[in-house]
């Protein structure tokens, strides 16, 4: 294998938000992209823009990773020894909002197919190849909802916790075999995720949000470091040491505090 070939990346949730940061940061890069979402209209403009204003190679896959189909697509890509994928941004997530007992069921187990059963399916789809080049990795993009349990979202923190926990026992055992996880857990982020799952952005303080640049920046220059996981931003950081110190039942009500306040519907 040539160890100098350009690097190709995966990311998934790539056409909006933290996903479309992704693709334009590691395009800067020189990285040739793979662009997976629903919306391929939207990919293919990216796409386009992307090879016009950085040269590099852009692919479009549109898929819905909510369904078993739409996920052996991209496995597909991702297990192809043809084209060897080196970098998989797990980046596509839904949210939603309100008590578990009054929700669409349907919308909480989509939900956990798209969370939790599509990263995992494409994670053990690439990660075999990457192991056996000792190249590359993923960046699975979690949430600081990953921290403590999240009355009003609980199968989104649930979810989350899932892919914290996963990701950083994935890093363990990739130690030593040159390939690196990372999970990257932002919290408040300006797209358009905190209103879709049902947050008023205008009921939270602005130092409270960050960019998607922001995010994808930090939890590229982690991966490139090959650290375990990244919370952009120092305020959050401090809120998930908080977290992590007090027991699940605390955390638990405040945030459903929080929650009752910032997500009015
Ligand atoms: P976003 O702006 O809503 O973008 C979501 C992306 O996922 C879009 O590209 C969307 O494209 C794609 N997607 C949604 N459902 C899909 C499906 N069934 N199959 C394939 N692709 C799908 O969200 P974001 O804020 O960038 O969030 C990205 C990740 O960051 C998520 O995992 C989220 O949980 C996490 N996160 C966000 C925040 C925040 O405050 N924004 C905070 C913490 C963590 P299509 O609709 O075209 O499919």
């Amino acid at each position: 294998m040539n160890d100098d070939r350009k690097r190709l990346t995966l990311i998934t949730g790539a056409s909006l938000g933290i996903g479309r940061s992704f693709a334009e940061k590691l395009a800067a890069r020189g990285d040739d992209l793979v662009l997976v979402a629903r919306d391929a209209t939207r990919l293919r403009d990216l796409a386009d823009r992307l090879t016009a204003e950085r040269g590099v190679r852009a692919d479009v896959l549109s898929a819905d990773l909510a369904t078993s189909d739409g996920v052996k697509s991209v496995e597909t890509v991702l297990s192809d020894p043809a084209r060897p994928v080196d970098l998989l941004v797990n980046n596509a997530g839904v949210g939603s909002y309100g008590k578990f007992a009054e929700l669409p069921v349907n919308h909480e187990i989509d939900e956990i197919e798209l969370n939790v059963v599509a990263l995992v399916r494409l994670s053990h789809a690439a990660l075999p190849g990457m192991i056996e080049r000792r190249r590359g990795g993923i960046i699975n993009v979690s949430s600081m909802a990953s921290f403590q349990p999240m009355p009003y979202n609980a199968t989104y923190g649930a979810t989350k916790a899932f892919v914290t926990s996963f990701s950083h026992a994935l890093h363990d055992e990739a130690r030593g075999t040159g390939v690196n996880v990372l999970v990257l857990c932002p919290g408040f982020t300006r797209t358009d995720f905190p209103a879709a799952s049902g947050i008023d952005p205008g009921a939270l303080p602005s130092f409270v949000w960050l960019s998607a640049d922001a995010v994808a920046e930090s939890g590229i220059n982690a991966f490139e470091r090959g650290h375990a996981e990244c919370v952009p931003g120092l305020a959050n950081r401090m809120a998930g040491w908080f977290a992590a110190a007090l027991p699940d039942v605390l955390t638990a009500r405040f945030s459903g505090i929080v929650a009752s306040r910032v997500e009015p519907r």
